[in-house]
């Protein structure tokens, strides 16, 4: 069946309905979640010191692979070391000295820079999931893309938790998510991602929010959605004064989207889910499910999110209007790369 399709069966009533049949079972999952004593302690077995298994030799030692640092990326100054609210305090660097003096201050400011200038590196501090969770994760995103290809890419974007699981019992070839699977889904979206290295809020705090079509509107020719109102007004304004070589690259992402886009980084990350938050904010913590949406210069694909987006003369347009705010600068604390692309709307 082509996926295209479904677009009329996204129908929201019938989410609502599957969503109160499907919200008993998720209570429970939750319930036995958290009598099992809180996410801390869940998380001593599901969150693996990556120093339990990293031994460091010169293969793999982020300061021996470190990319030089572009005459690009010198003018953002690092570390103003005078300033000790610039360290950032909730870094989950437990080995990092306890005396608060300028050096120890400098050196992990300056670790942390090295992070997020050289974030497709490993560092000694980076949590992984053990085997077992890794096994799990990739049979959920296995799934998940089952769900995918069956509502269209477009569709994707926006449906909600219960809604993947209706599609995947519905499609033979997907499958009900078994209950280890969605242990494992909850348990992603309810860690506190500081634990792992990324120091942005969360902004939504339901895994199971839903987003509604009729706030929405489909951005043609790029697959994909922004909120009708200011990041509607938004879009249009910085299209009209930017041209029209420029075009949405994402826009609204659900927690499911979000959930699949870090999963999938996730794996490509040999499961360091520290390495993966330096590219993507962890599900519930993306300003993609409130607002912020990403552009590119059409016809760049991909290269529209690396950085040599702000080589174009799209970003260099978009620099000259004053307006345009970029989520994640080079020099952001949220320990994410930096994302010229990112427009901050909210
Ligand atoms: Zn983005």
């Amino acid at each position: 069946m082509h996926s295209a399709d479904f677009i009329v069966t996204l129908d929201y009533s019938n989410g609502r309905q599957y969503y109160q049949r499907g919200s008993v079972k998720r209570r429970d999952l939750l319930t036995g979640f958290v009598a099992g004593g809180a996410f801390t302690a869940a998380n001593a077995y599901l969150w693996q010191k990556a120093a339990d298994n990293f031994s460091p030799n010169t293969d793999n030692d982020p300061l021996v692979n470190a990319e030089p640092v572009s005459d690009r990326e010198t003018i953002h100054p690092v570390a103003q070391v005078d300033d000790e609210t610039v360290a950032p305090s909730a870094s989950p660097s437990p080995s990092a000295p306890k005396t608060n003096t300028k050096v120890a201050v400098q050196a992990e400011s300056e670790n942390y820079l090295d992070k997020v200038r050289n974030f497709e590196n490993e560092f000694v501090d980076d949590i992984y999931l053990n085997e077992a969770e890794n096994k799990i994760m990739h049979s959920v995103l296995l799934r998940m893309r089952g769900v995918e290809r069956a509502v269209g890419h477009g569709n994707y974007n926006l449906i909600s938790f219960d809604h993947m699981l209706k599609f995947a019992s519905r499609f033979s070839n997907v499958g009900e998510f078994e209950r280890e699977e969605l242990d494992f889904l909850e348990k992603v979206f309810f860690t506190k991602a500081a634990d792992y290295g990324f120091l942005g809020d969360k902004v939504s705090t339901e895994l199971t929010a839903s987003i509604r079509q009729k706030d929405t509107i489909k951005i043609p020719y790029s697959g994909h959605y922004i909120y009708r109102g200011q990041a509607e007004t938004y879009y249009d304004k910085l299209k009209k004064d930017v041209g029209d070589s420029i075009i949405l690259t994402s826009g609204i992402r659900s927690n499911v989207k979000q959930m699949h886009l870090f999963l999938a980084k996730a794996v490509k990350s040999s499961a360091n889910l520290s390495k993966a938050s330096r590219s993507l904010a962890p599900p519930g913590h993306s300003y993609h499910g409130i607002g912020d949406f990403d552009v590119g210069k059409i016809g760049w694909g991909s290269a529209n999110f690396t950085d040599k987006f702000s080589q174009t003369d799209e970003f260099k347009r978009m620099q000259d209007l004053g307006y345009i705010q970029i989520r994640y600068t080079a020099d952001n604390r949220f320990g994410v790369r930096y994302e010229p692309w990112h427009i901050k709307v909210v």
